[in-house]
């Protein structure tokens, strides 16, 4: 075991702060990675502030982060595909059993003994597991993933959670050239989502509660903005969509969306507001409507999409900041004020 600096917060009102962490020393299929980047994303505040706690109770001390890059430091003598040195992600992930029929299908989200990188029972040395709002972290080689070289690294962590959780979901559903695709709400996992629509050739067109952010929505793949508190302007897409995805982090009204869709439509939640979701059956029944939902995106997947976004110059959006206003910027998350993902530079952790 060794200490680690980190960030956490000690109870579900407190701000998060400077802590030491213990990290087990690398086995010998390990990797010890030196944390260079790591995103925020909207699930570290719901967790954070215990908002699933009805789900996922928190456990405190509670090290948030689950969008990772960072340099390899040491590799455990099993380990085949990264040397020290190399530049490696990680995930939502850091273990899981291998041998269940989800973890052979290369969807290892749905292990029953799935470990999550933070705030998942510890297997290997007891306790809760620590994420990313740290200086290092040690992690299994199968959920360490490639991040293609030419990639701007800050920009390439929110990759790791933002990026999946969109991905998967339009990939299943056929978003192709010629589709007419909604995205709802702009905001980490939303900007991701216009840009691989864009990417994969569909028409986009995002809804927002913010009427600022129509301009941006546009330079990033939209092909229309829709300011959904107009009622109007929503009608005008009734019936017409073949996928939508909802990205919402809060209560809202789904139905709106759903009645957007054309027969057979799907509209696919990602967002994991804390409270359920009030859904009209009819919106539903009236033209065989699919209401869906989808969880990140397993290890072969997130490397395709890692090898996609290599391919297509993809990045997040990201503010870059260092470790000290991670308080300010949750408040700044809660009121959709990033463009469009906070990504944390943790070199700047040695002096906190
Ligand atoms: P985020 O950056 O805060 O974006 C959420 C966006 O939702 C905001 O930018 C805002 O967009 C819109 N919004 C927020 N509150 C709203 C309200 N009261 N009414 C209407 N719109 C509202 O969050 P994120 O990191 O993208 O995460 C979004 C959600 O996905 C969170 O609940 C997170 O936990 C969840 N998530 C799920 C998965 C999964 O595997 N399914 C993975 C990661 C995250 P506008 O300003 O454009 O309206
Ligand atoms: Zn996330």
């Amino acid at each position: 075991m060794y200490n680690a600096k980190a960030f956490a917060a000690a109870s579900a009102t407190s701000p998060l702060a400077s802590t030491t962490i213990a990290r087990r020393d690398p086995s010998e299929r390990d990797l010890q990675i030196e944390i260079l980047f790591c995103g925020i994303c909207h699930s570290d505040l719901h967790t954070v502030r215990n908002e699933w706690g009805n789900v996922n109770p928190t456990i405190y001390p509670c090290v948030p982060g689950h969008e990772i890059v960072g340099r390899v430091i040491k590799a455990g003598a099993a380990v085949t595909r990264f040397k020290p040195g190399d530049i490696a992600a990680v995930g939502c992930m850091v273990d899981s059993d291998g041998a269940c029929p989800e973890c052979q299908a290369g969807l290892e989200q749905f292990c029953p003994n799935l470990t999550f990188t933070f705030n998942s029972p510890d297997k290997q040395i007891g306790g809760v597991t620590f994420g990313g709002y740290s200086e290092s972290v040690v992690v299994n080689e199968h959920f360490v993933l490639r991040v293609p070289s030419h990639l701007n690294l800050a920009g390439a962590a929110p990759l790791l959670c933002a990026g999946i959780t969109t991905y998967s979901p339009m990939r299943r559903w056929g978003v192709t050239k010629g589709k007419k695709v909604g995205i709802v709400g702009l905001g980490g996992l939303g900007h991701m989502g216009v840009k691989f629509a864009h990417a994969f050739g569909a028409h986009v067109v995002v809804f927002t509660s913010s009427s600022r952010k129509k301009e941006a929505a546009r330079q990033l793949g939209a092909d229309d903005v829709v300011v959904s508190r107009h009622a109007g302007e929503m009608q005008k897409h009734a019936g017409s969509f073949d996928f939508i995805l909802d990205t919402i982090s809060a209560d809202h009204d789904i139905n709106a969306y759903i009645n957007l869709l054309r027969r057979g439509g799907n509209l696919t939640l990602v967002g994991a507001a804390p409270k359920p979701l009030a859904v009209a059956a009819f919106g539903l029944l009236f033209g065989n409507r699919i209401l869906s939902g989808s969880l990140i995106g397993g290890i072969p997947e997130t490397q395709e999409m890692l090898d996609f976004c290599g391919q297509h110059n993809i990045t997040a959006d990201v503010e870059v900041i260092p470790i000290q206003k991670v308080n300010e910027a949750y408040e700044r998350l809660l009121k959709s004020d990033v463009k469009y993902r906070f990504s944390i530079d943790l070199a700047s952790l040695k002096s906190a």
